[in-house]
């Protein structure tokens, strides 16, 4: 072996553990064997060659050592050669069911496709979960809208039931205004009634005085006649007699309307 093939192989040999390397970091996020309820959903084989092919090649399909010197093997997935530096793990395969070799380009691609499925399915909870909680929001959003809806309706009715109760208390109050008016009037009424009835309580007071008076007079008048009458100077007094007389008529006459008047105006003043 020359000393440039040797160098090459050491640079190749740097290059797999470069990718073991990677490798690790993937191993942190979980190894693909350990994912048993994935096994046929993401590690599958990614070829139709023939799968003793790889015992065909010459150097490592990854790193291109030279198989004369490390040993060669095939990946279970691609059906590539690779040498044991480049394939370090096993897979559990979906055709065996058994752990099978697999290259680290081949557990790169798993692990990414793995990564993006676990990715994808916690996206999705999370957007479920998002859409269902604005589902809920939304929900109670429109149960408060509705009992917005209803306390204003509520509202609105006990607003117009008010306005009700005071348009008829301003109509009561009116009401009442006007009753104390004619109240009011009818006292006036009432109090002008009283001074017309001592008014005419007074003036037949008075006429009752003037009648007992005339009803005195008259007597002594008639007591003057009877005299007059009987007497000697009978022929010269019948003049004076007929003029008593006739005074005594009118008196009569006059007590007459007296006695009947003031209960006629009686009447009519309380009426008025
Ligand atoms: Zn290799
Ligand atoms: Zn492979």
């Amino acid at each position: 072996m020359s000393d440039s093939s040797s160098s090459e192989s050491i640079e190749n040999r740097n290059r797999g553990r470069s990718l073991f390397s990677n490798a690790e970091k993937f191993i942190i996020n979980g190894n693909p064997n350990e994912l048993d309820e994935n096994i046929g959903t993401f590690a599958r084989v990614l070829t139709e060659k023939d799968p003793k092919s790889y015992k065909n090649e010459l150097y490592c399909s990854l790193c291109e050592i030279s198989f004369d010197e490390v040993k060669r093997k095939g990946c279970a997935f691609c059906y590539n050669a690779v040498c044991e530096e480049c394939s370090p793990f096993t897979c559990a395969h979906p055709n065996t069911k058994r752990p099978e070799r697999i290259c680290m380009n081949c557990y790169y691609t798993f692990m990414e496709e793995n990564s993006y499925q676990r990715v994808t399915k916690e996206l999705q909870l999370m957007f479920d979960k998002e859409t269902q909680a604005k589902l809920e929001e939304a929900k109670k959003r429109k149960e408060a809208e509705n009992r917005c809806e209803e306390l204003e309706k509520l509202l609105k009715e006990r607003t117009e039931e008010f306005d009700e109760v005071l348009k008829s208390k301003t109509s009561l109050e009116s009401e009442i205004s006007q009753l104390k008016k004619s109240l009011d009037k009818i006292n006036d009424e009432m109090s002008r009634s009283k001074e017309n009835i001592s008014f005419i309580q007074k003036k037949f007071s008075d006429q009752e005085t003037q009648i007992s008076k005339l009803i005195e007079e008259n007597n002594k008048l008639s007591d003057q006649i009877k005299k007059s009458q009987t007497g000697e100077e009978n022929n010269q007094n019948s003049l004076e007699v007929e003029k008593l007389i006739k005074e005594n008529n009118d008196l009569k006459e006059k007590i007459k309307f007296l006695q009947t008047s003031p209960k006629a105006s009686t009447c009519g003043c309380i009426i008025s």
